[in-house]
């Protein structure tokens, strides 16, 4: 079987963030080996329609499932913790993300893979930097250093010290 090397991004702005990233790492290593987690960041609402900060958290897991059946799989872990199909970049209690699938470009309609905006969100880029600031996109061939360098994203996005 095929070990895949996949990185995802979790975070939700709605009910006890904190307790959710929680449970959602419990589901998701159910199916999936948890190798890297980034720190937890507090981030302010990224496009301007959800009204509380979101808690995110990167991790890189190993799995041995197909893309769209990984996807299946982590859509089915938004679901259980509450997951609402709301207004797009809205309030919601978990969104999981899949923003690098190795070093393969997925172009499927319901699956892109570099994660097209990635680039774009500093609530991405910050923990990338944190755990795989080497590491290149596959297609801009920047580095996660390089590109949280050239995001012109201006949005706070700080350690969440949950003390
Ligand atoms: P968003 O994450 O953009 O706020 P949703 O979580 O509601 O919105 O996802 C909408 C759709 O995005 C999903 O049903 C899924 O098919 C699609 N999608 C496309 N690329 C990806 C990806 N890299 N990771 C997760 N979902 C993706
Ligand atoms: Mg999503």
């Amino acid at each position: 079987m095929m070990v895949n090397e996949v990185t995802l991004i979790l975070g939700g702005n709605k009910g006890d963030r904190m307790q959710l990233i929680e449970r959602a790492t419990i589901l998701l290593s159910e199916f999936a080996t948890i190798l890297k987690k980034s720190s937890i960041y507090q981030s302010e609402s990224w496009g301007g329609v959800a009204d509380q900060d979101f808690l995110n958290q990167a991790m890189v897991v190993h799995t041995e499932a197909t893309p769209m059946a990984f996807l299946a799989q982590i859509q089915s872990v938004e679901l259980t913790l509450g997951r609402r199909r709301e207004v797009i970049w809205g309030n919601r209690t978990m969104d999981i993300d899949i923003l690098y699938w190795g070093e393969e470009i997925i172009q499927l309609p319901e699956l892109k893979v570099p994660h097209p905006l990635l680039d774009q969100r500093r609530f991405v880029l910050v923990p990338l930097v944190e755990i795989m600031p080497e590491f290149v996109h596959p297609i801009s061939k920047k580095s996660q250093r390089n590109l949280l360098e050239c995001c012109e994203d201006q949005s706070r996005v700080e350690i969440f010290d949950h003390l």
